[in-house]
Order: C-alpha cells, then structure tokens, then sequence
C-alpha cells in the first residue's frame, strides 16, 4: 500500500522472507531478527514451520532446472525455518541491502549473510527479489488474518 503526506510518496510495501534451517539450527532467530528491526523493517507476520518437499519444490520452482536445486530443497526442508512478513519503505529493496550478496564471500559489511551466512548454499535468508513475487510468496505461507501491521 502507499499513502501521500504533504510533499511526499511513501512507498510502504511488504516481502517476504525466511529465516532458513542454518539459522534456526544455530539459534540465530533473534539476531537475526534484531539486524531486521534495527534497519527500520517491521515483522508483521511471523510463523515457525517445517517445510514439506513439496511446499519447497513449489517455492523454489523457478530454479528447478539449476544444478543446485536437489541440494537446494534437500537443505530447506533439513530443519525449521521461520517465515516472515516484513514492512517498510521499499521494504522489498531494503531488505536485500540488509541481506546481503547470494555468496557472503561477496556480501558486504553489516548484512546478515557477511554476519552470519556460511555458504553460497547455506546463507540464512531468503528475501523476494520484486514485489510481485513478494505477493505471490506471501500468500503461499500466510492468511491475510495471520499479519498485522
Ligand atoms: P537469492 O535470491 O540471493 O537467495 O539467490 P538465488 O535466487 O540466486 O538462489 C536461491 C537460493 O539458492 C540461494 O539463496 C541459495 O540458498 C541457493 N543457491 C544459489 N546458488 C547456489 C549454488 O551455487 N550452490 C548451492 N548449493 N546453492 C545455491
Ligand atoms: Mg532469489
């Protein structure tokens, strides 16, 4: 949603991200999500969940044909994962400035994948990359009563 104010477009919108298996294995959750918070996005709908085969075969489908993908699902459905709705301005944007680059060897200071990511593979979040795919993402894992903002 977006709303005017006098002089201005605020451009507030919605992603949706996911604290992945090496993150809640570690016990990172909340430093994960305190790096989130302190660059101004606020979780508005938040879930702990066990991803089925399926459930990560559809969210990942568009990289079905990579090299990586068996490896991909096989890692997202290792463990729990935590799955988000995250607010702000430009939230989609931000929240991959906050993330960081794919690879953390490439991920720059102060992003979660240079703090906390251990591989190309096991990098600890994932964001959406637009804001239709942040709808399409969103309303796989959350009901529209499952998010307050
Ligand atoms: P993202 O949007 O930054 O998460 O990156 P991509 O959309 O390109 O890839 C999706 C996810 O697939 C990444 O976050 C990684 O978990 C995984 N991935 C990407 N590239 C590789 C790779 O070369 N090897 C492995 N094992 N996993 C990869
Ligand atoms: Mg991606």
């Amino acid at each position: 949603s977006s709303q005017t104010q006098p002089g201005r477009i605020m451009a507030t919108e919605r992603t949706f991200s996911i604290l992945k298996p090496d993150a809640t294995k570690r016990n990172l959750t909340g430093a994960v999500n305190a790096v989130i918070e302190e660059a101004g996005l606020r979780i508005v709908g938040q879930r702990r969940i066990q991803m089925s085969r399926a459930q990560a075969e559809t969210f990942y489908e568009v990289h079905k044909e990579r090299p990586f993908f068996g490896e991909l699902v096989a890692f997202m459905t290792s463990g729990p994962v935590v799955v988000q709705v995250l607010e702000g301005e430009n939230a989609v944007a931000r929240y991959r400035e906050v993330m960081g680059a794919t690879n953390p060897a490439q991920a720059a200071e102060g992003t979660i994948r240079k703090k906390f990511a251990q591989s190309v593979g096991e990098n600890t979040v994932h964001g959406s990359d637009s804001a239709e795919n942040a709808r399409i993402e969103i309303a796989q894992f959350f009901q529209d009563g499952d998010i307050a903002g």
